[in-house]
């Protein structure tokens, strides 16, 4: 950053909301009352300031214009820049059924989201959340534990099912439906009834659920629409290339908005990786700086139970799996192995080893000499070889 402020005179970061930046990942934790909102801030506004960054909280870019190389932001004010990073995230996508504008009809993005989840669990007793991915799950176990009743609702036949295979979501549901959360899969949402406020959830089979709260969590589209008005190429997202450049070479996109290799993104790590290199390319202290997705994990705790996936996560005519469970202490292991070498890691329970077998997936290790103590974890498979 100090670099980059050597050769920027000025950096200027519009946030569109009004709060200063706080860690995405942590509303989770304040929903269900694990945080406070002090402990959600990033850095402090002073931080920034010492650093030369001006921040213009609650001011959002409403255009670019490449040709002129300006932003014109919400307050109607124009400002010219030498580099534009976009950077501006994505937004819950909609159901698309009848219903979906009544009062009571929530997503779980941001500060505000969770502040009016919270502001309602006071006076509602029942919700529904539509998704079974780790943002609804973990919607479930806040307003779980916020005293309301919850059921969630998920297309697939099994919970996480981009994480998970289906023993393993299995055993997440169990653990979820012991700890009083009500979960259908293999079902959707036709309809949300109620005169102003959300009343009842029409299902595909026909059944209602009654309901004061719904909650939408099915997924994410990148917000694009800012670079795509300014003419710049997209796909699902921003298109960039590994210097995370889009079609216009004095603007860069990062996060979840851009779209690398038709590959968009919803999750930190890789985020954090394309901002690495960034900021090589544009403090130019690495001339070769380039975005190379790697085999990201990921690491979710859900209702208190850790889960872990890394590689691939469904098996094919090519891959072998080893399988351990143990019932016991309600922990589950898939190991995916192809060519003697691990190319795929699901934990469910017990995720400590998780670390260990991304290692061996990114490093493409044979695992011949200890494949009987896979399973176990590293202190066993070294013990063997
Ligand atoms: C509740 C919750 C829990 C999560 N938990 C995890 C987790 O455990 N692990 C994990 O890896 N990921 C998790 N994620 C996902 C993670 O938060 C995102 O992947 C990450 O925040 C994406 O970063 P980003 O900078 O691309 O976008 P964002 O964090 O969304 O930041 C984009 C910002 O740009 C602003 N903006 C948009 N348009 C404009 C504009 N025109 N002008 C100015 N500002 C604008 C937005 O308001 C937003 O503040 C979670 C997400 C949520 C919502």
């Amino acid at each position: 950053m100090s670099n980059a402020s050597i050769r920027y005179r000025t950096i200027i970061v519009f946030n569109g909301e009004t709060s200063a930046a706080y860690n995405r990942i942590q509303l989770s934790a304040l929903l269900s009352g694990d945080a406070d909102e002090e402990s959600l801030a990033l850095k402090p506004d002073s931080w920034f300031a010492r650093h030369g960054i001006q921040l213009h909280h609650g001011e959002a870019v409403r255009t670019v214009a490449p040709d002129s190389h300006t932003v014109t932001t919400s307050t109607g004010r124009v400002y010219r820049y030498d580099s534009l990073v976009i950077a501006t995230g994505a937004s819950p996508t909609r159901l698309g059924i009848p219903g979906e504008g009544l009062s009571g009809v929530m997503n779980f993005r941001d500060l505000n989201d969770t502040r009016t989840l919270i502001e309602l669990s006071q006076s509602r007793k029942r919700a529904v959340v539509v998704g079974g991915g780790f943002l609804g799950l973990e919607a479930a176990e806040g307003l779980k534990r916020r005293g309301i009743d919850v059921t969630v609702l998920h297309r697939s036949s099994h919970l996480l099912n981009r994480q998970l295979d289906p023993d393993g979501g299995k055993l997440l549901s169990d653990a979820l439906t012991a700890r009083g959360i009500n979960i259908l899969t293999s079902t959707s949402p036709i309809q949300l009834l109620g005169r102003d406020t959300v009343r009842a959830v029409q299902l595909n089979d026909q059944t209602l659920i009654s309901t004061d709260l719904v909650i939408i969590a099915t997924g994410i589209t990148p917000n694009r629409e800012l670079a795509q008005n300014a003419g710049l190429a997209c796909g699902r997202g921003i298109q960039v290339n590994a210097q995370l450049q889009t079609s216009a070479p004095d603007i860069f996109a990062l996060g979840e908005c851009c779209e690398f290799n038709n590959e968009t993104f919803g999750l930190v790590e890789p985020g954090y990786q394309q901002a690495k290199v960034l900021a090589s390319v544009l403090s130019g202290t690495t001339a070769s700086a380039a975005y190379k997705p790697s085999v990201t994990a990921t690491r979710l705790k859900i209702s208190g139970v850790p889960v872990f996936s890394c590689g691939q996560q469904a098996p094919d005519e090519h891959t072998e799996s080893l399988v351990w469970r143990d019932f016991a202490t309600g922990s589950y292991s898939h190991l995916l192995i192809r060519n003697n070498r691990l190319v795929g890691a699901i934990l469910v329970g017990n995720t400590s080893q998780g670390l260990w077998y991304q290692e061996l997936i990114t490093g493409n290790t044979t695992i011949d000499l200890f494949r009987a103590q896979l399973p176990f974890g590293k202190p066993f498979c070294k013990a063997a070889a």
